[in-house]
């Protein structure tokens, strides 16, 4: 009986995790108020544009802004947003802080979190301010995320997506833009990361530009932290973690954990799965940096542009003036750790999702919640692999790319047959 009480107590506290963790969601009919309401904010911008630029100029920008808008929309639609209060109301107190002690601050600006697990955020011209989820995942308190949201908004103060695409255009530029944009559109990995890269295309130019802009955003950013009660040192602790995490690099996975999770009672594991194929040509030590060493030392660029903020402003001792994370920020952390996953899942990111729930139970965390994120993720496998669609789910090694982990993660994966595939989605979603 004891032993049956337990076991429900356990199930129970299973239960409440996880439902504890659940992201607020919306209706499709909200979700309609939402596109259209940036559809009407997209408009404005197209009509200011019209009414201030040379007709020529005006009418290219406006056909950006278009595809770009109806890309965006699609994106809404999609369901690549969190509608979740509890990062709305964070972001946009953060926000209305920046507004009071900043009146420069334009007043029509709509926060939206996006479910891109990477460090990233970006305002849009019309106002609308797109914050990564990864952002609450990655970053070490609230005043990491003033950071960043300072930084965009000074872009956007300065209109430098708006001014990069006006000089691309004088410069000619806009049939690779057109070749650009319809490249993107074809792009089926990492849809989020469409968006956030065409914004960032539409931003710079050249490199020479992206710097200049860059560095004028840094001090307008600084400036405007400046005024806010946020820690303006840890600015440079996020430009630090923005480098790093920019993108999801997945790595440290040990290959004890095939046999350990993939040896089943009615499928014993089978070694000649390891097998990989021969890449010894290849100099790992050349992309190896890019995983292991200090990002800082491989990017100095952005060592340039701290200590640029650090003369400007007379900073010292950065390292010195640590602020404690919030009760709330580490809540939305753990919110965002337990949806880290699921937003993968959401973007079809599927190698890096299974990846990922090894890497957890590997370090022996909630193993029932990523055992069970694991039969989600091999029930998808098993249905890519079944219509032949499996290149849709799972990338193919990329030796310079990726890992020496995750290359053997991927040939692990493409190793296995289909009634395999099927053995390990059956044991885990029946858990
Ligand atoms: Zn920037």
């Amino acid at each position: 009986m004891r032993h049956i009480t337990l076991l429900l107590c356990f199930a129970m506290a299973q239960l409440y995790a996880q439902e504890n963790y659940a992201l607020d969601t919306i209706d499709q009919q909200e979700l309609q108020k939402y596109v259209a309401q940036y559809h009407q904010s997209n408009e404005a911008l197209m009509r200011t544009i019209k009414n201030t630029y040379p007709k020529k100029i005006a009418k290219q920008l406006n056909e950006n802004f278009k595809n770009f808008g109806a890309e965006f929309e699609a994106s809404i639609l999609a369901g690549d947003f969190i509608f979740d209060k509890r990062f709305l109301d964070m972001a946009n107190a953060i926000l209305d802080e920046f507004k009071l002690k900043n009146p420069n601050i334009p007043k029509n600006i709509t926060v939206l979190i996006s479910k891109d697990p990477s460090l990233n955020a970006y305002c849009l011209p019309d106002g609308t301010f797109v914050l990564n989820v990864g952002l609450f995942y990655w970053l070490e308190n609230k005043d990491q995320i003033a950071g960043v949201m300072a930084h965009e908004l000074s872009h956007k103060l300065l209109e430098h997506s708006v001014k990069g695409q006006v000089k691309q255009i004088r410069d000619a530029y806009s049939d690779k833009r057109k070749k650009q944009v319809k490249a993107l559109k074809k792009t089926r990995f990492n849809r989020s990361k469409r968006a956030f890269n065409l914004y960032k295309s539409l931003l710079y130019t050249t490199s020479e530009n992206r710097r200049k802009r860059e560095i004028e955003a840094d001090s307008l950013g600084f400036l405007m932290l400046r005024h806010t009660k946020y820690n303006t040192f840890e600015l440079i602790k996020t430009f630090k973690l923005a480098k790093v995490y920019d993108t999801i690099r997945p790595k440290d996975l040990k290959k004890e954990i095939y046999p350990k999770v993939f040896d089943l009672p009615n499928q014993k594991f089978n070694p000649k799965w390891l097998k990989c194929e021969d890449f010894s040509t290849y100099d790992y030590d050349l992309y190896k940096e890019d995983f292991d060493k200090d990002s800082l030392a491989s990017h100095p660029e952005l060592m340039i542009r701290i200590n640029k903020i650090k003369k400007t402003f007379k900073l010292q001792n950065v390292e010195s003036n640590e602020t404690q994370p919030s009760e709330d920020f580490l809540e939305l952390q753990k919110l965002a750790d337990y949806n880290f996953i699921p937003n993968l899942m959401h973007f079809e990111n599927i190698g890096a999702s299974i990846y990922l729930c090894l890497k957890q139970i590997q370090e022996g965390n909630d193993e029932q919640y990523y055992k069970k994120l694991l039969g989600e993720n091999f029930k998808i496998i098993l249905e890519g692999r079944k219509k032949y669609q499996l290149n849709r789910y799972l990338e193919r090694v990329k030796p310079n790319k990726q890992s020496q982990s995750y290359i053997q993660f991927l040939n692990f994966m493409w190793n296995l047959s289909l009634p395999e595939i099927e053995n390990i989605t059956n044991y885990y979603t029946k858990k």
